[in-house]
């Protein structure tokens, strides 16, 4: 069976960076399992995945343009110290779930000066190239009630 729209891929997979460095991978962990074909993953490495079979190896660089977008300045904030009430000692790199409109966003803190605080809500992934090394461990027809919720259910999915 080929990856297509509406099945479901497990794929073990190492990402990294123009530099080498590795920025996240399933290794040591369960493979990665999603729904092809509805956005679960990004446009550029599902593009990638598509007509490969259980056991292909896939190597793809992915940019920004067809991974997590480019970087938004606007998205860059600077705010005072007293909107953390409560929160522990700031320190850049520290990252927060600010909540809006439009769901849960993670907000990363990019610099401190003083009680000023710079917020980057940029995905962490958005501006880089990708390069990104993926095995097809398993390939599945979606049930019925996994394309109506598009996502997996059972192992390596959600239980519900
Ligand atoms: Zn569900």
């Amino acid at each position: 069976m080929q990856v297509a729209s509406n099945t479901v891929v497990s794929i073990d997979y190492t990402l990294t960076d123009e530099a080498g460095v590795v920025l996240d991978t399933s290794e040591g962990a369960e493979p990665l399992t999603y729904v092809h074909g509805v956005g679960a993953i990004i446009p550029g490495l599902e593009a990638a995945l598509a007509g490969k079979g259980s056991g292909e190896r896939v190597q793809v660089t992915v940019e920004p343009e067809n991974g997590y977008g480019q970087r938004d300045l606007a998205l860059i904030q600077t705010v005072g110290r007293d909107q953390f009430r409560g929160a522990p000692d700031i320190e850049v790199g520290m990252q927060f779930e600010a909540t809006g409109p439009g769901g849960g966003r993670i907000v990363t803190v990019v610099h401190i000066e003083g009680d000023r605080i710079t917020l980057d809500a940029n995905h962490p992934l958005a501006g880089k190239t990708l390069h990104f090394e993926v095995e097809v461990v398993g390939v599945r027809e979606a049930t019925a009630e996994e394309l109506e919720h598009r996502h997996v259910h059972g192992a390596g999915g959600h239980e519900h």
